[in-house]
Parts: C-alpha cells; structure tokens; sequence
C-alpha cells in the first residue's frame, strides 16, 4: 500500500503527519512511505530523519497524490488534490464535516474514502488516535504560555525585600482536555487558578489538579453520551454569565476553551465583562475558530480593548508547539493505520466496519456513509 503524506499549506501551519518514528513504523508494517520534501521543516523534522526512517522523499506533489492509495494529512485538502487522487483511495485528516458539505461532495465524487479525525470517538479503544485530545492538550498548555508572555505581570507569589509578589489569578472557562492542561500549567507556573464547567464530573478532576471549582447553579446540564456538555438555555447562558462576571473581573488572565461538539460555541464573555477587567489583563479565546466564547475576539488576531485588556485569538495554539504537536498527531495518524491494517494482505482490513470506522469515515465508494452527514444534503 502505497502512503503519500504532503507538506501543509495553509499559513501558520507548523505540523505535519508523519515524524521519521512513525515513518519506521509504517514502514514496518509493510507500507510504502512517499513524503513531500521539506514536509517536517516548521516541526524541526529533518528530510535526512524521514529518509533515515524509510521514507522515500519526493517533490512531485500531483504525481505522488495521483499514485497514493492512503494520504495522511493535517488539514482538509483542496478540492484539486481531492480530485487527483485514485477512486478507491483513503484519505485521513481534519476534515471539520460540519461545515463542509461541499469538500464532501468532492471525496464523493472522487470515490475517496474520507477519514475525519475529528469524528473519531471518545472511547478507551480509540484513545491512541484522539487527534483531539492531543492537540487540545497542547493548545491549553500553549493558552497558558503565550498569556503569560503578553501579561506584563509575574505568575507566581513571590517574597521579596522589597514586598511580596502576589500570585496572578488564571480563570479557566470549560475544563475539558485543553482546559485541564491549562490548569496544570498554570498551577505549575504558580498561579492561583480558578475553573468552571458545565459537566459537574470535571470538579474533581480540577480540584486534583489544586484548582478551585467555581459553583454556579445552572439546574440541569448533564452531558451527551460521548461525554460531550450539552448546548444550555439562554437562560443557563445568562445565569452562568452572571455567575462568572465578578472572577473574570478578578483574573489576571481568563482561557476560555467552552465548546459544543458539532455546534457553534457559546457566546461566554460579553463585553460589559471585558470591561470590568483590569487594564494589562489577557482573555485567551480557544473556542475562536468555532464561534468563539468572546465577544470581540477575532481568529488570527490580537484585539486590545480601550481599557488594554488583550484578547488573544489565535486559531491553532497547538502549532505554536509544532514539534511536539506533531509528535502526538503523527502517533494519531499512525495508530489509526495500525489498528485497521491487515498484516498478512498488507491493505487496511475496514470489512465490516468497526465502532471506530463507523464513528470516523464520512465517504466510502462514492457515497456518503456517516448519518450524521447522510440526513443533511
Ligand atoms: P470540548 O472541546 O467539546 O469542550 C471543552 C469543554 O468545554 C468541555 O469540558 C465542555 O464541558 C465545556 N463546556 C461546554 N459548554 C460550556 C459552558 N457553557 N461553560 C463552561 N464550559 C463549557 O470537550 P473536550 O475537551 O474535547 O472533551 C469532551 C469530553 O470527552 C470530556 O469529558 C473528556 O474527558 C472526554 N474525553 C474522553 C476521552 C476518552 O475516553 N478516550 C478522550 C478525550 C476526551
């Protein structure tokens, strides 16, 4: 079987889908590995590494799409290289499916089973292929970082001669998996930290992280059985907005990482909120990308309100960490391959479909398969 992972494209992109190691290890089960050329340049993954790890590199991006039975790549594709690829081929990626019926309509028809990493569920069995988990993991920690570094202020207590430091206080907005490595990371980094989340399972997990769990009544939240919130009442909206309006005040930096599978993310932190923050202060928006849980947040920008709080909007927090994210991302990538590939034929063994394929595939021989995606044209 042939694999063929290009280079990223999109501006900013630091990651890519294969590291040498997991070259190694594809190319120990039995797959032939064609890497774009330069590929692992923004991760600091040398040419020399993958070829090395048994990769073969190549610079004729049509000629190594058009050849390629299985492509690995970050983000979606362009509609061309979709088009480009051979009927019957896999391809696995990003694919945000909600919102793109019409590069679904070009794998359809294409004849290019898609794979959305985004669609692979949330279980035990699946863990080693969470594309989501590790890269939300990076992009808490990441939220946390690039915070500290616009702050202008000190994270920890500190006793000086000259006085004593008090510790900056970090609220975190939804304590999924980017929440809690916010909140590991900035308890490491000395501050005093403060959550909320819809799900009341998460209050133990931030209190063993040595953060407070911030209590507001909302009623009845629950969560979905994959372990997603559920979307709340405007009602609920309103109550937890108020709720929190007198700690976003307090806070020195406030991560809001609130999301919705498959739905816009809720509008969390109104501008009346913003400016009751202190000046210097700093919002980090994780949800920027899907809807943002900020009112003035912008993808891809810096915004500083009249009162110099900074609003950071970064899109993909987790490529300011490209190596490492692409460490975990590649294993992602790697582990799905291994978990479907037949040894003995050396091809992927996808009959009959398990719960992971069900969850993750989208197209299949020309057609839509996943039902989320078949009832809505
Ligand atoms: P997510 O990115 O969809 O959402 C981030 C967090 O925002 C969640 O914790 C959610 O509850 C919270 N949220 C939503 N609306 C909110 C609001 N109005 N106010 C405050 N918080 C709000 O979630 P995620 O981080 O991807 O994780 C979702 C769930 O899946 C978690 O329970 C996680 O532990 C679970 N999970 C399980 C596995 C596994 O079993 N293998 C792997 C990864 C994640």
């Amino acid at each position: 079987m042939n694999c063929y992972v290009p280079a990223e494209s999109l501006p900013g992109e630091t990651r890519a889908a294969l590291t040498p190691a997991t070259t190694a290890a594809l190319v120990k089960l039995g797959l032939t590995v064609h890497a774009q050329a330069g590929l692992g340049r923004k991760s600091h993954y040398a040419d020399e590494d993958y070829a090395k790890a048994g990769a073969t590199l190549v610079s004729d991006h049509a000629a190594a799409l058009a050849a390629a039975d299985l492509v690995l790549r970050v983000r979606k594709p362009p509609a061309a290289d979709v088009a480009a690829m051979k009927r019957g081929a896999w391809h696995l990626s990003f694919l945000d499916p909600f919102n793109e019926k019409e590069l679904i309509q070009a794998f359809v028809a294409a004849g290019v089973n898609a794979v959305s990493l985004e669609m692979i569920p949330r279980t035990t069995l699946a863990q080693k292929m969470d594309a989501l988990s590790s890269q939300a993991s990076l992009a808490g920690y990441a939220a946390v970082i690039e915070a500290s570094q616009r702050l202008g202020m000190a994270l920890p207590m500190m006793m000086t001669p000259a006085g004593t430091i008090l510790p900056a206080r970090v609220f975190v907005i939804g304590a999924g998996v980017a929440g809690l490595q916010a909140i590991a990371t900035a308890k490491r980094l000395g501050a005093r930290v403060e959550a909320f989340d819809t799900r009341p399972v998460v209050e133990e997990q931030v209190k063993s992280l040595g953060a407070k769990f911030v209590k507001i009544d909302l009623g009845e939240t629950g969560q979905t059985a994959g372990g997603y919130a559920k979307q709340l009442t405007p009602e609920q909206v309103a109550k937890q907005q108020a709720g929190m309006a007198k700690i976003i005040a307090q806070s020195d930096i406030v991560i809001t990482t609130a999301k919705v599978f498959g739905r816009r993310a809720p509008r969390l932190v109104t501008q009346a909120m913003l400016d009751g923050m202190k000046p210097g202060s700093v919002v980090v928006d994780i949800a920027v990308e899907s809807g943002g849980n900020v009112e003035s947040s912008k993808p891809g920008e810096d915004v500083v309100t009249p009162r110099g709080v900074t609003i950071i909007g970064h899109p993909c927090l987790e490529a300011t960490t490209g190596f490492h994210a692409t460490q975990v991302l590649a294993a992602n990538f790697a582990a799905w391959v291994t978990h479907f590939w037949d040894a003995d034929a050396k091809v992927l063994r996808t009959d009959p479909p398990d719960e992971i394929l069900q969850g993750c595939l989208i197209t299949r021989e020309g057609a839509v398969v996943h039902p989320q995606f078949t009832a809505k044209p």
